[in-house]
């Protein structure tokens, strides 16, 4: 089975907060608030490129607070999604603040097909929150979390990394809470420094110092290894890069890389390797599955380069016997 998301992207529509942060536009690379037609629209385009066997469809609205909006425009983007695909989705995923969660609004997510919810949690630590004019705090997400799991709904919660006064021991403490809340996925996103934002203005004044990209691809790794021994399933590491990002208009500072999730990804094989390879003349031969190989070799092939130049001979083969992230070394 391929799991497949349609994403909708909302920005900040119902947001009345400014995160210090946040500037959606540039985040997401759009500023244009959709109808339910436009819904449809993208809901039928991804579809006809969907295979109709052997796929998991969600349809995913990400980017402001669905449910700081008012309750009918929720109402109808929920039905526009089901009326256009109801036969072929599995399920509706929304992401929202954790103060916008409130047992009547689950309910009606409920009613409408919603089975995921995805809080921003953010970082479960009240300093950070504060300084981050989050405008909520940890016991939110603590409440939240609640109504959402006993709404029998899938819980995720985001986090943050690199906030301003956030450390390596507050971000693993985060990672911890949000084991112990339940949630059963989670995404990673490292602060960046976006144009037209408080945090902006911070680092101009030398006030704020982002996390530097091997800071942030080294602590995503810790977390996400976190994660996986507890079952949390991390959806993402970094931002999906806008072209705002992409282009640099939006993007002032911070470890932006258009490819930080397969960093993250490099990184985690390389440790795994680590413990377990053996210098040349031996042969590591790594067997794995056909969709971890190119983790596994690196981004850019990072993996083997740096085995290399530690003189460590290391070949990577399938094996399509392996599951998930089973390997073996055959030392040869
Ligand atoms: S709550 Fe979300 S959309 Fe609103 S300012 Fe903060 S990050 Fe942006």
């Amino acid at each position: 089975m391929r799991h497949y998301n349609i994403p909708i992207f909302i920005p900040e529509l119902a947001c009345p907060h400014r995160c210090v942060f946040c500037n959606q536009s540039y985040i997401t690379g759009q500023s244009i608030i959709p109808k339910c037609v436009d819904i449809q629209n993208i809901i039928t385009q991804y579809l006809s490129t969907i295979p109709s066997v052997d796929s998991v469809v969600q349809v995913a609205f990400f980017g402001g607070s669905f449910t700081g909006l008012p309750l009918d425009v929720q109402r109808n983007y929920l039905q526009a999604a089901l009326q256009t695909a109801q036969d072929r989705i599995d399920g509706i995923r929304i992401s929202t603040r954790p103060d916008y969660i409130t047992p009547e609004i689950v309910k009606m997510l409920v009613e409408n097909g919603v089975t995921h919810v995805e809080l921003g949690a953010q970082s479960m630590d009240a300093e950070v929150l504060k300084l981050a004019n989050r405008g909520h705090e940890p016991y939110h997400v603590i409440v939240a979390s609640q109504i959402i799991l006993d709404a029998g709904l899938v819980l995720g919660l985001q986090m943050m990394i690199g906030l301003p006064e956030d450390t390596r021991d507050k971000a693993l403490n985060t990672a911890e809470q949000i084991v112990k809340l339940g949630a059963k996925e989670t995404r990673i996103y490292p602060t960046l420094v976006i144009r037209d934002t408080a945090l902006a203005n911070w680092w101009k004044q030398g006030r704020y110092k982002p996390l530097s990209l091997d800071e942030a691809v080294d602590l995503s790794a810790t977390l996400c290894n976190y994660f996986n021994q507890n079952q949390v399933t991390v959806l993402r590491t970094g931002l999906y890069p806008s072209e705002d990002l992409n282009n640099g208009s939006g993007f002032l500072a911070g470890p932006f890389h258009p490819n930080f999730n397969e960093l993250v990804m490099s990184l985690i094989w390389r440790l795994r390797f680590e413990k377990i390879v053996k210098p040349s003349p031996i042969v590591n031969e790594v067997f794995l599955a056909a969709n971890k190989l190119n983790h596994a070799i690196g981004f850019k092939k990072s993996n083997k380069q740096y085995f290399n130049q530690k003189n460590i001979i290391v070949n990577f083969s399938m094996d399509n016997q392996l599951k998930g992230d089973d390997f073996y070394v055959d030392y040869r």
